[in-house]
This record gives structure tokens, sequence and C-alpha cells, in this order.
């Protein structure tokens, strides 16, 4: 993984100063640099699930998708960043209801 230097990635108070802003306007949830590493983490989770859980995350995705905002707006984009943007709420933040009845669905939580 590596971050674009093309595109506010190109140094580290930069970073820090594009992230923050993302997560204050609600676009992503991540806030911090390390907040990605845990939203690709959320990806390999993802696809280490059984195929009959990942058909329900992708129900609940078409059933849910304009009410996501709980968690991130980046998390409307599909049912993969659903659950990485849940993910990281969860394990870095104050994960919202909605997160946590995702990862509920996932198995991760009770
Ligand atoms: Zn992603």
């Amino acid at each position: 993984m590596s971050f674009n230097s093309q595109f506010h990635y190109n140094s580290r108070e930069n970073i820090a100063k594009k992230l923050k802003r993302d997560k204050e306007r609600g676009a992503f949830a991540y806030g911090k640099p390390a907040d990605i590493i845990t939203h690709e983490f959320g990806h390999l989770m993802l696809k280490g699930l059984p195929e009959q859980t990942i058909h329900k995350l992708e129900a609940y995705y078409q059933t849910n998708k304009n009410d996501l905002e709980q968690i991130s707006r980046y998390a409307k984009t599909n049912f993969r960043e659903m659950f990485a943007e849940s993910f990281l709420q969860y394990r870095n933040t104050q994960a919202s209801p909605r997160a946590r009845e995702i990862l509920k669905i996932a198995g991760i939580i009770e």
C-alpha cells in the first residue's frame, strides 16, 4: 500500500490535514493515517467471510445504501466500502448503531 504523492499525500503534514478535513465533512470514517490501514484491513476481513454472510451484507447494502451517513458518505459507494468503513468506525472510533448492525451481520460482534 502507498500514498499517491500527486494527490495531497506529499507530506506527513498534508496527509494529516486532508484526513482530518475528510472526516470532519463526513466523507470518510477515518481521520488519521493509521485509520486507512484499519479500513484496508476491513477489506481483507470481508474477503475471509463465508459466502452466505457476504450475500447478507450485499442485501443489507441494497436496502440501506441511502442511509449510511452515520458511518460515512464513502460507505455509500458499495457494500465493500460500507463494510470497511463500518469496521474502521468500530475499531478506531465510536461505532454508530448502523456500523454495529453491519458488524453483527458479519458475525464480528454480538
Ligand atoms: Zn476501501
